[in-house]
């Protein structure tokens, strides 16, 4: 299929440019893509790092299909590779992948095909590589065909630093030993500099092409919402996944906790499965394929759930529980959205979970001696302050987020709640004092747990041992919970209005803005809670609102998708993304020529399903014309305004059609001049014939074509446009097929 495409004729930026819009259906790259494939296109080593749903598949996929010779993926997932392999095949691309799931017979039909020259991408799992025979068949490989490069995807596992280390990974090095010529891209969604760096080091890479996209996800929002109780907690998630719609997930701390929550939600009528390391490994697999296809809205998870699932389509991820780092939690929430579509990802913040994790941190023992993990127990007590930072900071929460991977942010977002509901703050000067002039008494020596404790007057041990109760501090704050003195104490820190030790003691010191406050030069704000369900987020929503007729258009759209994944056992988004299916729904293309200008439709997708899809929107528009005269059908539009116009100005603007037919005018004339799609011109004049005007269709349809679709009504009736589409073989046009069909059904039963 490449030889449309040469290496030679690619240099220009164009041709690129076509062959994406041909395998892969999209307009334009993606930021990044394009330098990555250059480089790749010139057979430069190199080091793509972009983050969950960057488009790094295409990095790779692109140039392997238009340079000579095979390209070899190592990707250490199967699920990953059958994956990618399906997606490839949709596309009309050559792939196959081996691993251990495969028998010796299939294992040779594979090897077959890609020494036949059919294949282009070959997936192979790192301890496959290094089997001699595999090996071999390599050599084989370069001498008839040539390796065309190495792409290493979730290159992270090559490291020892990263979280995913793999040792086969190791090997790869070996790769570079036998084959020293041919380039390497490896690929990743790692975040922090040092597994980066181990990477282009393990791997030896030569002079790579280094590219770091920002780990900014633009399209998700963000933003936490307390936990009130575990009943206002729950129904707050349920309310959250009715409003969000489609596919996602909710992880959950403990196994237990994942099971209540599934059978909760699904006695409440949303359909959720959970999936834990308690389950069979069969039955996880089955929750993830169902997950995956559509057929359950929710999955309820821990966190062993996510590593190398690469659904796009996941519109929000709802941590029920508090995540124990900020990078699982970036990692986490970042598989929603992966398509660039609008998606949630919300935290619930517990301060019950908090001592939970504590807890299970205070537990870290080593196996062997039984002693504890001091070192382990201070690093994950630190992550875990970071993730309360992070949950009850103030300031835009990707800011946060993105500072933690050491990458600058402006902030104001205006895509988290931050942004959007900056929370109400209230004077806390004179408490701040009492709480600092204790910390002081105290010799700056201890936690914020013991402060609270001397300045609620408790009796604890610990208080008395030092002789705590003498202090002329101990029991001054009785009058505030213990909730709201932690509250105050976290975020002075977070303020800067009080220092806290990194050393895992998390010890409170004074320092220079401190002594400000008890000196009266500096007032202290405290953020108030807000409610769970803020109301700008609802405004952003209604923002988005289309016209009912769209959406019940992308519902039928979806239904066929589903049903066409269905028979080939593939998910749906394999078949086409949300993002082409909304595009679809939003400009209704009626024929051949305007479906392929969607993105994400390529030429095999083209040929295999427009057909399908055309049938379904023309079947649409019987009941439901396309709006007008706007012909952008923007999202922004307000449903009510385009249905009342399109009903009050339907009669008139048919007759307006119809007059200027009968002058005389075709339908591209009048297309033109009313500025209008001439597919609504059509619809015009089906609809006037099915409301009973007598129309000369000679004009339309040659008198010898008519004659053929009567014959093809009389022979299969009139119910299906699809089956009278190809009974006539495609050779005749939806439009034509459905003037005609009226004419008929008006003379078979005039009204
Ligand atoms: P990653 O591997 O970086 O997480 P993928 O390669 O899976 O990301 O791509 C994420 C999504 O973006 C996929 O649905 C893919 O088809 C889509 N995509 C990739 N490149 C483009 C592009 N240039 N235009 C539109 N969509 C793209
Ligand atoms: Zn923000």
């Amino acid at each position: 299929m490449s030889e449309t495409y040469h290496l030679e004729n690619m240099s220009n930026s164009d041709s690129l440019q076509q062959a994406l819009k041909q395998y892969f259906g999209y307009e334009s790259f993606r930021a990044g893509q394009r330098e990555i494939i250059d480089a790749s296109m010139a057979g430069r080593d190199t080091l793509a790092i972009m983050p969950t749903g960057g488009g790094k598949s295409i990095c790779f996929q692109l140039p392997a299909l238009l340079k000579t010779g095979v390209t070899i993926v190592v990707s250490p997932l199967i699920a990953l590779m059958q994956d990618q392999v399906t997606a490839l095949k949709e596309n009309g691309i050559g792939a196959t992948f081996l691993n251990s799931t495969l028998s010796g017979r299939e294992t040779n039909q594979r090897s077959q095909a890609i020494l036949n020259g059919a294949i282009k991408l070959v997936y192979v799992a790192p301890e496959r590589l290094f089997a001699e025979q595999f090996l071999e068949f390599l050599n084989i490989i370069k001498n008839k065909m040539g390796i065309a490069g190495f792409a290493i995807d979730e290159a992270h596992c090559v490291s020892e630093w990263g979280h995913d280390f793999r040792p086969e990974y190791r090997q790869l090095s070996r790769i570079r030993q036998i084959y020293p010529d041919v380039p390497m891209i490896g690929l990743t969604a790692t975040a922090t500099e040092r597994v980066r760096e181990d990477i282009s080091q393990q791997l030896q890479l030569q002079q790579p092409y280094i590219h770091v996209a920002s780990f900014n996800r633009s399209n998700l929002y963000y933003e936490v919402v307390p936990k009130q109780g575990n009943e206002q907690t729950y129904v707050n998630l349920l309310r959250q996944i009715k409003r969000f719609q489609g596919s996602g997930i909710v992880y959950c701390l403990s196994r237990k906790r994942v099971d209540e929550i599934a059978s909760r939600l699904r006695e409440d009528g949303i359909e959720a499965i959970p999936y834990h390391a308690g389950l069979g490994a069969k039955e996880r697999e089955e929750n993830q394929t169902r997950w995956i296809r559509d057929d359950v809205q929710v999955m309820v998870a821990t966190v062993a759930f996510g590593m190398g699932i690469n659904k796009p389509d996941v519109r929000f991820v709802i941590h029920y529980d508090l995540p124990k780092n900020i990078e699982g939690y970036y990692q986490e929430s970042g598989r929603a959205g992966r398509d660039g579509e609008d998606s949630h990802c919300t935290l619930f913040l517990g301060y019950q979970d908090l001592e939970t994790i504590k807890y299970l941190i205070a537990q870290k023992v080593d196996p062997h001696t039984n002693e504890p993990l001091e070192a382990e127990q201070r690093i994950a007590q630190q992550q875990l302050r970071q993730v309360v930072d992070y949950a009850e900071g103030v300031a835009c929460r990707r800011t946060i987020l993105l500072r933690y991977f050491g990458e600058g942010f402006q902030g104001d977002c205006a895509n988290c709640d931050n942004c959007l509901t900056p929370k109400p703050m209230e004077d806390w000067t004179v408490e701040t004092q009492k709480f600092l002039s204790c910390v002081a008494r105290t010799k700056e020596r201890f936690g914020g747990g013991h402060v609270i404790d001397v300045l609620r007057g408790s009796r604890k041990e610990k208080v008395l041992q030092h002789g705590h109760e003498n202090l002329s501090t101990y029991g001054i704050g009785k009058d505030h919970s213990l909730d709201e003195w932690r509250q105050l104490s976290r975020s002075l820190v977070h303020q800067g209005l009080l220092t806290q030790t990194t050393d895992g003691y998390g010890i409170l010191k004074l320092n220079e803005r401190s002594w400000e406050v008890m000196r009266n030069q500096r007032n202290v704000l405290l953020p108030i809670e807000r409610d769970a369900e803020p109301a700008t987020v609802k405004d952003r929503d209604a923002a988005k609102e289309r016209p009912v007729d769209m959406d019940i258009l992308f519902e039928r759209l979806r239904l066929l998708r589903k049903n066409l994944a269905d028979e080939q056992e593939v998910p749906p988004y394999v078949i086409f993304s949300n993002a082409t299916l909304n595009q679809m729904a939003e400009q209704q293309p009626t024929d051949r020529k305007e479906f392929a200008k969607l993105s994400g439709v390529g030429a095999k997708k083209l040929e295999q399903y427009a057909d399908d899809f055309i049938a379904l929107i023309l079947e649409h528009h019987l009941k439901y014309p396309p709006a007008e005269p706007s012909e952008s059908n923007s999202f922004q539009v307000k449903s009510e305004s385009i249905s009342s116009k399109s009903k009050l100005s339907k009669a008139s603007t048919q007759r307006e059609t119809l007059a200027m037919y009968e002058n005389g005018l075709d339908i591209d004339e009048i297309s033109r001049d009313r500025n209008l799609k001439s597919a609504t011109i059509w619809t015009h004049l089906v609809q006037l014939v099915e409301s009973g005007y007598a129309i000369n269709c000679d004009r339309l349809v040659s008198p010898e074509r008519q004659t053929v679709i009567y014959e093809a009504l009389e022979a299969i009736g009139g119910d299906s446009l699809r089956n009278l589409f190809d009974h006539l073989r495609e050779e005749y046009t939806y439009d034509e097929i459905k003037i005609i069909r009226a004419i008929w059904q008006n003379e078979k039963d005039p009204l």
